[in-house]
């Protein structure tokens, strides 16, 4: 089947720390199921998706998985070449990749384009549900330095399927709104 007609064909990018998710939560949107198989994708550079946005624009998203390649500190700048909105995911039970997320903007503001629109992402909320003394980064904590840092805050689950939608589609409408 053709495409529907776009206004805009958008390249979003997900970076952070190998295994907070980034290939679950990108396969829940696009497939709106899961990976079938395990560890780190290896050569699936980007995934399309046609979406009609809350306002009435129609997007063309152009998804870019890292490929594994975050594990050996090996992201090329193709990945953040014309990308137009990010997702910096950790994981909530891992506080080192809250941590590293600083790094990650560092990465974004050397390799990426100028005025891209960021959502910060807290994976893995799931596990937090049941044991929350499994929680080692609070929403508060979280929220405070997406807003000091202009960053979109959402926290998620890949596997629960909680606002993995919401995400993507909240970060393309910044996009488009301010297109
Ligand atoms: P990536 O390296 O950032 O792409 O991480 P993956 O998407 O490969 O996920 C790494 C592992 O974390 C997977 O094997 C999943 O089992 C697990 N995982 C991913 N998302 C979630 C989630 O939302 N909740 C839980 N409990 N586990 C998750
Ligand atoms: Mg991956």
């Amino acid at each position: 089947m053709a495409d529907p007609e776009y206004d805009y064909l958008l390249k979003i990018i997900l970076i952070g720390d190998a295994g907070v998710g980034k290939t679950f939560l990108l396969s829940r949107y696009i497939n709106e199921e899961l990976p079938r198989k395990k560890g780190p994708t290896i050569g699936v550079e980007f995934a399309t998706k046609s979406i009609c946005l809350a306002n009435g624009g129609v997007v063309k998203a152009q998804i870019w998985d890292t490929a594994g390649t975050e594990r050996f500190k090996a992201i090329t700048s193709a990945h953040y070449r014309k990308s137009v909105g990010a997702l910096v995911v950790y994981d909530v039970t891992v506080r080192d990749t809250f941590l590293h997320v600083k790094k990650w903007l560092d990465e974004l503001r050397e390799h990426g384009e100028p005025g891209i629109v960021v959502t910060l992402v807290g994976n893995k909320v799931d596990l937090v549900k049941d044991d929350p003394s499994l929680r080692q980064v609070t929403t508060e904590e979280a929220q405070k330095f997406a807003t000091k840092n202009d960053l979109l805050f959402e926290e998620s689950s890949a596997i629960e399927d909680i606002n993995v939608k919401l995400i993507f589609e909240n970060l393309l409408q910044k996009v488009y709104d301010v297109k």
